[in-house]
């Protein structure tokens, strides 16, 4: 029922995941629309130098993103907030931080600031740099590269909350686990032999691309449910033709006319998603 209070900071929400192709960017953008029809003013940060987000909303990453509209400019030092990089979206209530090629600079600038500084802390200059945003957004959604780079590390340092999608395959499971134990030993490294500490409100395993006849994946959903427990979101997003449909389209489920599609297939995926997002926006009212 209820919308972010006065006096309350938005909520940042980080979809990561070491590997590609499981549907972190659908994820996110398709998040960002659900939260903004439920009334939600979003913010989302592409942070991926693929620039997948950013296409899906309809920019270039090649042709038309400069470094100004890229958190690039906040990770090499020339600015200490991520305003400058805001830009709107044609879908209202949602505002966006491009990505491009150009973002792979930051993996390169983050090190050699630190090198230059030993107390610059890397890891938290995306947490600074969105001080701004988080008093004009209710939710801020960043997507991540398919890595553990410094990047990804800035955006899980900023995160209220983290969604990891994860396709019932045994090979996402298994990486996800490296995941998780590489980005707490970097914890432990670098930011608890400081005296800090990072804990996250919620973090939500997402059953992404599942293909309900597969007998192989039933038997891996299986691991994932035990493996995570209570973690793992009581929803799975079905594979479907119509999110690929969209994607191709550069859009989501969201931007396709209903009767575009298989209306019984248009109405399963769609199901999902909605649950999805009601179930995340449940959680961010919850830290609210
Ligand atoms: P990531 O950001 O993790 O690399 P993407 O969101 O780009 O993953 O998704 C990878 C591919 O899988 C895209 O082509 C996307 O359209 C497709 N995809 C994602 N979710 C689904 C789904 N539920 N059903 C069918 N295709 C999907
Ligand atoms: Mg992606």
């Amino acid at each position: 029922p209820h919308m972010r209070p006065e006096g309350a900071v938005g909520t940042t929400l980080t979809v990561a995941n070491f590997k590609g192709g499981v549907a972190k960017t659908t994820s996110a953008v398709t998040l960002a629309q659900g939260l903004s029809m439920r009334g939600h003013r979003v913010l989302v940060v592409d942070l991926d130098p693929q620039g997948s987000a950013t296409t899906l909303f309809g920019v270039l990453p090649d042709a038309e993103v400069e470094q100004e509209h890229t958190a690039m400019l906040l990770f090499s030092g020339a600015h200490e907030d991520l305003s400058y990089a805001i830009r709107g979206s044609y879908w209202p209530g949602i505002d966006l931080v491009c990505a491009a090629p150009l973002l792979f600079g930051a993996e390169f600038a983050l090190p050699a600031r630190q090198t230059r500084d030993p107390g610059f802390e890397f890891w938290r200059v995306l947490d600074r740099g969105l001080d701004q945003a988080r008093m004009d957004y209710d939710i801020i959604i960043i997507d991540t590269p398919p890595a553990l780079s410094y990047v990804t590390i800035n955006a899980l340092m900023a995160a209220d909350g983290v969604i990891m999608p994860l396709p019932p395959s045994a090979l996402d499971f298994a990486s996800s686990a490296q995941f998780w134990d590489l980005f707490s030993d970097l914890c432990n490294q670098l930011i608890r032999s400081r005296g800090q500490d990072k804990t996250f409100e919620f973090i939500d395993v997402l059953l992404s691309r599942v293909e309900s006849n597969d007998a192989a994946s039933t038997v891996v959903r299986q691991w994932v449910l035990e493996g995570y427990a209570d973690k793992v979101l009581p929803i799975e997003i079905p594979k479907t033709a119509v999110t690929a449909t969209a994607s191709a389209e550069f859009g989501t489920v969201y931007d396709l006319p209903r009767g575009a599609m298989n209306a019984k297939t248009f109405a399963r995926a769609r199901d999902a998603y909605d649950r999805m997002c009601e179930l995340v926006e449940q959680q961010i009212q919850a830290v609210w």
